[in-house]
Formats: structure tokens, C-alpha cells, sequence
């Protein structure tokens, strides 16, 4: 049973939901468009902070202390009417590293621009030769008194071209095992030395190719120990697999599916109407899994064997639903020029949804990972 401050914290999210219109919707959708990304609005994410709706389960002073379940509610009640969430995650992802790892400093200088939405993060992790197997990244970083300075090229970089800081991880020392001797460094994605190149990927947006000539950066902006920037980046990847991959977006998909056929009274063929039933029921399934790793990351529980599960579930569930419902809504959903707003968000999807497989780690690998980390079983070589 939702207690009485679940209710008024809802109504607080629903009266900031009811504050955008048909018009406000669209200027929101042509902002995104614009910046060429996914689901990442900064006039929304302002308002959001401005509301003081970021940060909220982080412990005081830096955060609200709200309790665990305050940041599933938000995603079920804003994410599910169309309202973009990335770039929240991706900046509380910032955030949450530096609490978990960064220095006194580090946590007092960037939490609160966390927290009011005025700065934005991203990751550079993957690079032309190393993806899954990212323990082979060259990135290095030498250290040159009181600073790194970094050499190397990273691709993928999701949001670079729209944020202040990049969490960096590099070699810093070649000698080490493949696990030892990487640390990670927030770099300010303005510095000298720094070039950023667009990617384009097939749902319609902009990754980035970084490249790092000779980067001065201060010694201070190191995240953790030295050498030991494994540990840190583990962390982030745990929480980006508690993110929901797709599941949320196709569950008001299919809403507006229903809706759409309910509309129109049209009468489904008995297997389209068992595998809509079965989607129901499936996308049911992905959101208990998406809270049951968001509720024990935030109880700061070790997600890293359950996070792959939700992540593999929810990417897969997006793909095969969207292309169901391509099917069935037939020719409409080709044209995405059409002014039918549904079709047109559907054929996106179904192009949107090729990544998210890949993305945050594809889907062999995630496997990998539940059977390594949550069953227990040897992992070859
Ligand atoms: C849209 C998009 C956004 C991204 N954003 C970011 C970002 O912001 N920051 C960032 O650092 N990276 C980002 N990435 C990179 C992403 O994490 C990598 O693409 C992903 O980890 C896979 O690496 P790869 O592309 O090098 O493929 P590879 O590692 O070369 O894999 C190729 C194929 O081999 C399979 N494979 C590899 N190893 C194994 C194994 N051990 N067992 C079984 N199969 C295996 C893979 O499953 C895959 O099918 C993004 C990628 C995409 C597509």
C-alpha cells in the first residue's frame, strides 16, 4: 500500500507533468531534436532541478535523502508519459561515482552543479579496439607534475558534444596487469588538446569520436586511487545496467498502440491478440526486475550479477516488440514523414532499439556476466 508521502510525492511529479501541454511537448521534441540525442532535455532537466527533483536519494547535504523507491516513482510516473530521463541518469551516474569514490573536494565542487542541473556528464570508456574487451584501452594518461597529461582517441562517447565533463578512463600505467594501472580522470571536455567528432547512429542521433592531444589536466580531477581506476569504473557500469534499457519507452508504446486500436474498433486476429497479451504481461515482468536492481542499487547492495539480467531483458523485449508492432500496424509506420505521430514514433523506435543491445555492453556479454557474477560459474578464457 503507497504510503501517504508516496501519494503527495506523485501528485507533486503529476502537477509538474500537467505543466506541459500538446505545445510544450512539442518545443521539448524539437529541442532534443536539435541536439541531435536521445531522450535528453536540458530545459526539462532544469526544471527538474528547479523543482528539486535531482539528487533526491543521495544523503544530505548533498542530496535530499529521500527514501530508494522516491527515484523508481519518478521514472514510472515521468518517463512513462514521454518525458525524457537520459540525461538525468547519465548526470546522476556522474554524481553517484564521485560519492562513492571521489575526495572531499571533488564531491563539494561537483555535486551541487549535479544537483541544479547546470553541469552535465559523460563516459569515455570504449575505443576503436576495445569494447567488450575495454581492459585493452591505450588511452594513456603521464603525469607531469601536478598534472596527467593524456594521449589516445575514445569512440562511442554518448552526449560529449553537449557536456562539461567526461568521466576519462585511461592507462596510467603500461606495466601493470590489464586490470592494474588504469585510473579515471574527469576531464573538462573544453580543455586544450580535446576534439570532438560526430558519429551518427542509425536511430537518428550523435555519439562522438574524442580525441585527446596532449591534455593537461590538473592531478586533483582524479576519481580514486591511482592505477586503480577498475574498481571505479565497475561502479559506474553496475549502475548504468540498473538503468532501464528500453522497457519504459515501449511500455508507452504499446499504451499508445491500445489506445490507437481501441480507437479505431478494429477487431485483432487471435494470435495478435495472444502475443499482445504476452508483451503486457512481459513488459509487466521488466519493470519488477528494473525496481528490484534500482531499489538494491540504491540500498548500495552489489547489482553486478542482477543489472545484466534487467539490462539483456529489457533491451530484448523493446526490440521484439517494436518489430510486432511494425508489423501490425503495417505500411503506416514506413512513412515516418507522415503527420500520424504514432507511426512516426514507432518506425524511430524501431530503429532506436537496434543499439540498445550494444550499448552499456551488448547482450553476449551481459550474459556472460549473470552467468560469472550472479551464478557463480567459471568464466573461460
Ligand atoms: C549508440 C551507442 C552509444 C554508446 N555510448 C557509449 C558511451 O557513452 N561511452 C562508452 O564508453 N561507450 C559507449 N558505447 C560503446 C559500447 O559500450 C560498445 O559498443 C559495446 O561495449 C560493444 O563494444 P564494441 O562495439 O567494440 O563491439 P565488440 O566488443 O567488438 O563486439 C563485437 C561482437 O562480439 C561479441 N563479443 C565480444 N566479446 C565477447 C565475449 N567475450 N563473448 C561473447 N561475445 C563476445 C559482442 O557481443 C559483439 O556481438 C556506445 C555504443 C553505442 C552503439
Amino acid at each position: 500500500m503507497p504510503d501517504e508521502s508516496d501519494l503527495q510525492y506523485r501528485k507533486r511529479l503529476q502537477s509538474l507533468a500537467d505543466e506541459y501541454g500538446w505545445n510544450e511537448m512539442r518545443a521539448m521534441r524539437e529541442e532534443i531534436d536539435a541536439l541531435h540525442i536521445e531522450r535528453y532535455s536540458p530545459s526539462f532537466q532544469k526544471k527538474l532541478a528547479d523543482a528539486g527533483l535531482v539528487g533526491l536519494t543521495w544523503p544530505e547535504p548533498h542530496g535530499r535523502g529521500a527514501p530508494v523507491d522516491q527515484q523508481f516513482l519518478m521514472a514510472e510516473e515521468l518517463e512513462c508519459q514521454g518525458f525524457p530521463g537520459y540525461g538525468l541518469t547519465t548526470n546522476l551516474r556522474g554524481g553517484g561515482m564521485l560519492l562513492r569514490n571521489g575526495s572531499d573536494e571533488q564531491i563539494a565542487t561537483h555535486l551541487p552543479h549535479v544537483v541544479d542541473g547546470s553541469w552535465t556528464y559523460c563516459q569515455g570508456l570504449s575505443e576503436p579496439g576495445a569494447g567488450s574487451d575495454l581492459l585493452s584501452l591505450k588511452t594513456k594518461a603521464v603525469r607531469d607534475g601536478d598534472h596527467f597529461v593524456i594521449n589516445g582517441a575514445k569512440l562511442w562517447t554518448s552526449s560529449a558534444h553537449i557536456s562539461k565533463w567526461c568521466s576519462l578512463l585511461v592507462r596510467t600505467d603500461a606495466t601493470q596487469s590489464r586490470h592494474r594501472g588504469l585510473s579515471l580522470l574527469l576531464v573538462d571536455l573544453k580543455s586544450p588538446g580535446v576534439t570532438i567528432q560526430p558519429v551518427w547512429v542509425m536511430g537518428g542521433w550523435r555519439v562522438n569520436a574524442v580525441f585527446y592531444d596532449d591534455v593537461r589536466v590538473p592531478v586533483s580531477n582524479l576519481v580514486g586511487t591511482e592505477h586503480e581506476g577498475w574498481k571505479v569504473i565497475t561502479g559506474n557500469l553496475d549502475e548504468e545496467r540498473a538503468m532501464s534499457f528500453g522497457g519504459t519507452e515501449t511500455r508507452l508504446l504499446c499504451a499508445r498502440l491500445i489506445h490507437r486500436l481501441s480507437a479505431r474498433r478494429e477487431t485483432l486476429h487471435d494470435s495478435d491478440l495472444e502475443m499482445l497479451g504476452r508483451f503486457v504481461m512481459e513488459l509487466e515482468a521488466d519493470r519488477l526486475l528494473y525496481l528490484r536492481v534500482g531499489l538494491a542499487a540504491a540500498r548500495g547492495e552489489d547489482t553486478s550479477g542482477i543489472g545484466p539480467m534487467s539490462k539483456v531483458y529489457g533491451s530484448e523485449l523493446a526490440q521484439r516488440f517494436i518489430e510486432w508492432a511494425c508489423e501490425l500496424l503495417g505500411h503506416e509506420t514506413l512513412f515516418s514523414e507522415s503527420d500520424d505521430v504514432l507511426a512516426r514514433d514507432m518506425e524511430q523506435q524501431l530503429r532506436v532499439a537496434t543499439v540498445l543491445t550494444v550499448i552499456g555492453g551488448t547482450s553476449e556479454v551481459q550474459r556472460n556476466i549473470v552467468a560469472n557474477r550472479h551464478l557463480g560459474l567459471p568464466r573461460s578464457n
